[in-house]
């Protein structure tokens, strides 16, 4: 899986995007989001998903449930 970003809590604060190991997250029209493709959800990076642990707002950083779960290759 990969992580996303919920759209409505997000305060725009930029915080994330350059903590991400993938460059995954990016401004598009105005709101961060996430590039499922890119993230690995910081596996090999950090024992924390960095999104995650810069993000203010609880709960905003949260896993995709809707693509398949990140394998290292
Ligand atoms: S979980 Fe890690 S790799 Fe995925 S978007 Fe967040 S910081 Fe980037
Ligand atoms: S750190 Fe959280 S509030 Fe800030 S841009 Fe990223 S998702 Fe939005």
């Amino acid at each position: 899986m990969a992580y996303k970003i919920i759209g409505s809590q997000c305060t725009n604060c930029s915080g994330c995007e350059a903590e991400c190991p993938n460059l995954a997250i990016s401004e598009r029209g105005g709101t961060f989001v996430i590039d499922p493709a890119l993230c690995t959800e910081c596996i090999g990076h950090f024992d924390t998903p960095q999104c995650v642990a810069i993000c203010p707002v609880d709960n905003t950083c949260v896993i995709d449930t809707s693509v398949p779960r990140y394998h290292e290759s």
